[in-house]
Order: structure tokens, then C-alpha cells, then sequence
């Protein structure tokens, strides 16, 4: 099998090339962010789509992002969540231990962070 940048299995259902930039496939990512994930996929018990996962400076800035966005530091991803369902997952989410929990309503999809204990941003 032919290597792919990034390539590499997290948990059971989350790879890192689904947090990569997607602009310059650059990433960080903050551990404890793919375990929550891990923890409200079992909750969920449905795939959990990401959209925008590490955001390099420059990328963040293309997508209006705010500057401090927790998505340039590693620790935020959004995943697709259906408007309907929103109330359920931002409930498993917390339960997950998610501490950054923004739902976009018909936009369907929520940001989901873990904030730095040390700033808060969003
Ligand atoms: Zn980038
Ligand atoms: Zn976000």
C-alpha cells in the first residue's frame, strides 16, 4: 500500500487526515480533541462527518474564521449535524466533554472546541 501524507489511524473512527488543512494538508491537533470525538461517536453511534478541522493562519483568515479561532490552534472541528438533530448531539457532546459547543442551526453543522483552560476564545 502506497503511503499517504497524514495517513495514520487515531481511534477506531477518526484518521488524522480528516484534521488536516485543506488548503496545505499542514495539522495539529490537540489530543484530547479526537478522544472526545472517539467518546460522542459511541454516544452518537452514526459517522461523524468533519468539515474543517486544523485551520493553518491564513486558511482560517480565507474562511472568516476569527484570528484566535481555536481551529488554528487544533483543538476545533465542525462536523455535519443535521438542524434537526442538533439539540440531541450538542447534549452528547457535552456529555462527550466537549467544552466549546456552537450549533449553526440550518446551516447544519456545529462547532464543536476544547478550550485552552488557560484563554477563552471560541
Ligand atoms: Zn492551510
Ligand atoms: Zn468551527
Amino acid at each position: 500500500m502506497k503511503p499517504i501524507i497524514n495517513s495514520l489511524q487515531l481511534t477506531p473512527h477518526f484518521n488524522l487526515r480528516e484534521f488536516q488543512c485543506s488548503c496545505c494538508q499542514q495539522v495539529k491537533l490537540w489530543p484530547p480533541l479526537v478522544e472526545c470525538l472517539e467518546k460522542l461517536r459511541s454516544l452518537w453511534k452514526e459517522p461523524i462527518v468533519l468539515t474543517s478541522g486544523y485551520r493553518c493562519p491564513n486558511h482560517n483568515k480565507r474562511v472568516g474564521g476569527v484570528a484566535n479561532s481555536l481551529h488554528v490552534e487544533g483543538r476545533a472541528a465542525d462536523v455535519v449535524v443535521m438542524h434537526r438533530y442538533q439539540p440531541l448531539f450538542c447534549e452528547l457532546a457535552e456529555r462527550a466533554g466537549f467544552t466549546s459547543i456552537l450549533p449553526y442551526g440550518k446551516r447544519n453543522f456545529i462547532h464543536l472546541a476544547i478550550k485552552n483552560s488557560r484563554r477563552h476564545n471560541e
